[in-house]
């Protein structure tokens, strides 16, 4: 036994070896990817009962696993990988083995998939395909082997890795562990690696809309954007601003059409191939009793558009306490000539007296950020 375990050990070590050497902090993302093993998807199936969890990889994989407890979780580690951004990384499921899948980016070279289930350790089955397309598969249930995989004669199984037999100060160095893995967990959100447009409306000779004691939207919109900015990134997300100061975004500034000025701010989003883009308005209405919160997406947009929309508004409502004017369809420019999934928020009204208060202070800029931001996180999950 104590052979196995030095012999883990070493592997461990080997393991860790290598981490580091592929892992310089300061290496372009494009120029260490090439290296690392991409994860395109994780597909989750259920049979008969059973539940399989497939990882496909564009390369052989070597992973590591571990068991946590209270509750029951089996984290498995794939090194030298990272994430593809369309892969889905939150995903419940319906079965009384498995609960839930989550996928995440660990670090620079890891993505960690944890499966959230009720089977003990005899209950489930992992193991690597390396013919063909690579593979790791997860089988959950009373006898996930058996026929149900049909694998062709040249892929080869490999073992799952053994569990070092457990003394009283493993157990010591276990929980301690298990404590950082549970830590490591609440760090990652679905914000991590995210591209994310953010859009000041109006700016520079565009003033927006002008409220009862002379605010500009083009000054809330900005500083509702650099504080969303700020508070995504803590998240871990990367943010590009169409504008960072009180300017025109086409270079031909205040001579540009109103075509090419919002032109201008869509080939930003586009250019960058951001994963989402929302574009920051504020509300006007000749009526100053009029208030509330309006997101908008493209009349034919996808419905990815759709589900941020309401994402953002019902969690901007949560944060303002506004009315809620629901999500609707409009033809924008904004929404409408940016590729990936757009919204335009009208946070609330700047005509109606008591918003335009509450969207020039400070701490309701900080909620109205902060409302976008749980949107955001919570569209992503
Ligand atoms: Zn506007």
């Amino acid at each position: 036994m104590r052979r196995i375990f030095l012999l883990l050990t070493v592997v461990l070590v080997a393991v860790l070896g290598v981490t580091f050497a592929v892992h310089p902090a300061e290496a372009a993302f494009s120029d260490r990817a090439k290296d690392l093993t991409k994860i395109a998807g994780v597909r989750i199936g259920k049979t008969d009962g059973n539940v399989r969890i497939v990882i496909d990889a564009d390369r052989p994989v070597s992973y590591k696993q571990s068991v946590l407890s209270n509750p029951m979780r089996i984290v498995l580690d794939i090194q030298n990988a990272w994430i593809a951004p369309e892969a889905k990384k939150n995903t419940t499921v319906d079965s009384a083995l498995v609960s839930g899948v989550r996928v995440a980016q660990f670090d620079a070279t890891t993505v960690r998939i944890v499966v959230e289930t009720s089977v003990g350790k005899d209950g489930y089955k992992i193991f690597s395909l390396d013919a063909g397309k690579p593979r790791v598969v997860m089988d959950f249930g009373a006898a996930p082997s058996g026929s149900a995989v049909k694998k062709p004669a040249q892929e080869t199984m490999k073992p799952v890795p053994v569990q070092p037999p457990q003394t009283d100060d493993e157990d010591v160095q276990d929980a301690d562990n298990q404590d950082q893995i549970d830590r490591d967990l609440d760090a990652i959100t679905g914000m991590k690696g995210r591209k994310i447009a953010i859009d000041p409306g109006h700016g520079g000779s565009d003033s927006g809309a002008i409220g009862p004691t002379g605010i500009m939207e083009k000054s809330v919109t900005l500083r509702v954007s650099r504080e969303l900015k700020r508070l995504l990134e803590a998240e871990g997300a990367t943010v590009i601003l169409t504008r960072t100061g009180d300017t025109e975004v086409s270079s031909k500034g205040a001579n540009a059409t109103s075509v090419e000025e919002l032109e201008a701010r869509c080939e930003i989003a586009n250019r960058a191939n951001a994963d989402i883009f929302l574009s920051i308005h504020a509300d006007a209405f000749t009526n100053r009793e009029v208030k509330g919160t309006t997101a908008y997406y493209y009349t034919k947009g996808t419905k990815q558009s759709k589900r941020l929309a309401d994402s953002v508004r019902t969690a901007l409502i949560d944060s303002i306490g506004t009315v809620d004017r629901g999500t609707q369809t409009s033809n924008f420019y904004v929404v409408k000539h940016t590729d990936m999934p757009a919204i335009l928020v009208e946070i609330s009204f700047i005509s109606n007296p008591d918003e335009e208060k509450m969207m020039n202070s400070p701490e309701g800029i900080k909620k109205i950020a902060q409302g976008i931001a749980d949107g955001i996180a919570d569209y992503f999950g």
